[in-house]
């Protein structure tokens, strides 16, 4: 057994007891199904545990471990990208953003490449800090770039609130939410991937709770589990997943109990209704799947860069060769892509799953080139 996947597990005495049945399980699994069993992880930190630990080659021969839309980063649209460019192209405005995002590539530059040219790109550790930039800088408007998902929303939604109550009135939010339980209906609807079940992303479980994924056994008959970061946490899932598979069942499981509760966090998810109104939004690699955005509601206008700054963007220009939209699908995997590791690596990144931190392809080169 690899020394990497015990060094992982926090005890390793326990651990290699649990990883032991976790692969006899998968061998029966393999059987019964007569091919490898399938599951996606939907979540970007996922992908990096998974890879740092070594689990995705220790268990290839009889599980196919695929990456999904899983990265924030990663799952948001060339033509979203292209508008944040443009607010940083604007005199006058201010771009504030979370680190990650400063270095995707958008069809003609990336925002750290307008910061060289002279554009003003902040990163913000949270956007409650560009409210207070904002505040402070009153002769400069402000555009906060909301990306990611439920865990992200919140605080991007109280920025706003914030910002109501304190009068700031040069603050305002582009927002390119992504909603998840939508993004698995379009997943597991896509007859190409053939899932077995899913392992559910923590963090986004943390917000709208284990309850909200129930539709994935119950309207699709797949095994589902949510899963904390740590690498037992990945093997507790893996293992509760094939004994699903091996028992003919569907549930939706909660193997991060420490932190995840049946209803989610309901100040959380109050906070983003209070500010969000659900839209359609175009997800990278997958297109448009109604339902899983979140805009700013219409009495928040005030605060919605996308209706306070309009501006043209022309259609965007993917980069040829790169594959992150089949990748963000789960049909591929970043070492089908021709360009992994030769024209795209960390250094020069083509697509945004090398540049995100949480990227299928960084997350490979790092860790899956062993
Ligand atoms: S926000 Fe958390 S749960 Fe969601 S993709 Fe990122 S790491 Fe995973
Ligand atoms: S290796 Fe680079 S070009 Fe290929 S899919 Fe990944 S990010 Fe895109």
């Amino acid at each position: 057994m690899p020394s990497r996947v015990l060094e992982e597990l926090r005890d390793p005495a326990i651990s290699r007891g649990l990883l032991a049945k976790v692969t006899a399980l998968a061998e029966q699994a393999a059987e019964k199904l007569g091919r490898r069993a399938v599951f996606m992880e939907v979540c970007g930190t996922h992908t990096v545990a998974i890879s740092r630990a070594g689990l995705r080659s220790l268990l290839s021969d009889y599980v196919d471990l695929r990456s999904g839309p899983g990265c924030p980063v990663c799952v948001t649209d060339y033509e979203d990208i292209d508008r944040m460019v443009a607010f940083a192209r604007e005199p006058g405005i201010t771009v504030g953003t979370f680190g990650d995002m400063v270095r995707v590539p958008g069809s003609l530059a990336s925002l750290e490449r307008e910061k060289a040219r002279g554009a003003d790109v902040r990163v913000f550790y949270s956007p409650a800090d560009a409210v207070d930039w904002a505040a402070a800088h009153p002769e400069k408007q402000v555009v906060f770039l909301g990306v990611g998902f439920e865990t992200t929303a919140p605080t991007v939604a109280l920025s706003v609130a914030m910002a109501r109550a304190k009068g700031v009135k040069n603050y305002s939010v582009f927002s390119a939410h992504k909603v998840v339980p939508p993004a698995m209906r379009a997943l597991v609807a896509d007859p190409e991937l053939a899932l077995d079940g899913f392992i559910l992303p923590g963090h986004v479980s943390a917000i709208i709770g284990r309850r909200a994924f129930d539709f994935i056994a119950a309207e699709y008959g797949l095994p589902a589990v949510v899963c904390g970061f740590e690498a037992v946490d990945i093997v507790d899932t893996l293992h509760r997943l094939l004994t699903q598979v091996l028992q003919g069942e569907a549930r939706v499981e909660n193997s991060y109990t420490r932190v995840v509760r049946e209803e989610g966090n309901r100040r959380a998810q109050a906070v983003m209704a209070e500010v969000f109104a659900i839209g359609d939004a175009s997800w990278r690699g997958i297109g448009v799947i109604p339902g899983s955005g979140m805009y700013l509601k219409d009495e928040l206008a005030d605060f919605d860069a996308a209706r306070r700054f309009t501006l043209e963007v022309p259609p965007p220009r993917i980069p040829k060769g790169c594959l992150c939209g089949a990748l963000m699908k789960g049909l591929l995997t970043p070492r089908d892509c021709r360009l992994f590791g030769t024209a795209c690596t960390p250094t020069h990144p083509v697509g945004p799953c090398m540049v995100s931190s949480e990227g299928a392809c960084a997350a490979y080169y790092q860790y899956e080139q062993r």
